[in-house]
């Protein structure tokens, strides 16, 4: 069994000469399954390479437990772990060839060589780097390079895989091209893997499950549309989702013609959304929260009204073209709201546009707490 269970799990950076003793996680609980790819994704300083080198041993933990299976291994070394880790710098030998890279674990282990031989072979095959075996890693692109050192940790045949932004010094093509080779690799394998990238997209495309981390603490765990679709705070509606929701702060009010949603503005505009066609249940959740932010994903707004939709007023601020689609910036009274629309239509900066909301697909969060309201 190659589950991996953190409990209460705590990593204190301790006071240097001028910087104070600082917290970077912060008693985190997470249970990764056998098998699991599991991502854990947020912004740099999130805690989450401190978590990978926790459980990959390079990290001493000050609080809380790192369980491999049912065996606790907060004091095994690193190499009786059964992890192999794959960085972002890659870490080869640069005098050694490919062969030599990937084996050089096993000989350490005092692996017999025909078995050293025969794991090498199939790594290679299976990373298409058979032709490149007696190459050294400087005539190697920086995409071999990095699989390389993915074939350098399957060739130890680990209970769990950890990748620390492996991708992130690759060129954009480049990097959705292994992103798929490492999904494929994990169907294929179904070993344990865990991931850390601040990318949401790789987080998204790659992850069975996605644990998204902010300032040593964690914001939500679930699968990518779980946490597309019920988000369990603002701070995971404003980080999955490209372009980002559109998170909205004002207040409830009950009037003739039923809810409004109006947003907190200081000048004599404002912007209002009649809420009277949200789903009973929604309302009534909402009505105890006065103080609300109000969450409309880009792809829930349109520039033509359909039924169940509410109309907002705006100008134009920008119009980005994308191909598929364009992306519309338009100014309410304090906020600018990005809406996806097609890309055929036509839009010029400076002109009133209404937009439609689809009320069906409305998020809202409790301005204190942040925390959905469901
Ligand atoms: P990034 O994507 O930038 O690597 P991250 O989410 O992986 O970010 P960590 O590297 O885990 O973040 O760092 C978390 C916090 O701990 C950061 O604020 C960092 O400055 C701090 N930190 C990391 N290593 C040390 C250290 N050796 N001593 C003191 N503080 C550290």
């Amino acid at each position: 069994m190659a589950r991996v269970t953190l409990s209460r799990l705590t990593k204190t950076y301790p006071a240097a000469r001028k910087s104070p003793a600082f917290t970077a996680v912060k008693g985190i609980d997470l249970e990764i399954r056998d098998g699991e790819f599991m991502v854990l994704v947020g912004p740099s300083g999130c805690g989450k390479s401190t978590t990978l080198r926790m459980i990959a041993g390079l990290e001493d933990i000050t609080a809380g437990t790192i369980a491999i299976g049912d065996e606790i291994v907060n004091d095994q070394l690193p190499k009786d772990r059964g992890i192999a880790m794959v960085f972002q710098n890659y870490a080869l030998y640069p005098h050694m060839t490919v062969a030599e890279n990937m084996a050089f674990a096993l000989k350490l282990a005092k692996t017999p060589r025909s078995e050293i031989d025969q794991r090498v072979a199939a790594a290679a095959e299976t990373l298409g780097l058979t032709s490149m075996l007696d190459r050294k890693p400087a005539a190697l692109s920086g995409g071999q390079r990095q699989r390389v050192a993915v074939g350098r940790a399957i060739v130890r045949q680990p209970q769990v895989f950890l990748f620390d932004e492996p991708l992130s010094n690759l060129d954009a093509k480049m990097r959705v091209a292994m992103r798929t080779e490492i999904s494929r690799l994990h169907d294929q394998l179904r070993t344990t893997m865990i991931y850390v990238t601040h990318d949401q997209v790789e987080a998204m495309t790659m992850g069975d499950r996605i644990c998204v981390m902010r300032g040593g603490e964690i914001m939500q765990v679930a699968d990518p549309l779980t946490l597309y679709r019920q988000p369990a705070n603002a701070y995971v509606a404003g980080f999955i989702g490209s372009p980002p929701m559109n998170l909205i702060h004002g207040r409830l009010e009950s009037r003739a013609g039923g809810p409004f949603f109006v947003e907190n503005s200081d000048g004599s505009s404002r912007m209002e959304i009649g809420l009277s066609g949200t789903p009973a249940a929604d309302l009534a959740a909402l009505a105890p929260h006065a103080d609300v932010i109000l969450g409309i994903r880009p792809e829930a707004i349109t520039t033509e009204p359909h039924s169940g939709t509410a109309r907002i007023e705006g100008t134009i601020e920008l119009s980005e073209p994308m191909g598929a689609e364009t992306h519309l910036h338009v100014r309410t009274a304090a906020h600018t709201v990005i809406a996806r629309v097609h890309a055929d239509a036509r839009f010029n900066a400076g002109t009133s546009q209404p937009l439609f909301v689809d009320l069906a697909k409305l998020h809202a969060f409790d301005a204190a707490t942040e925390q959905a309201i469901r």
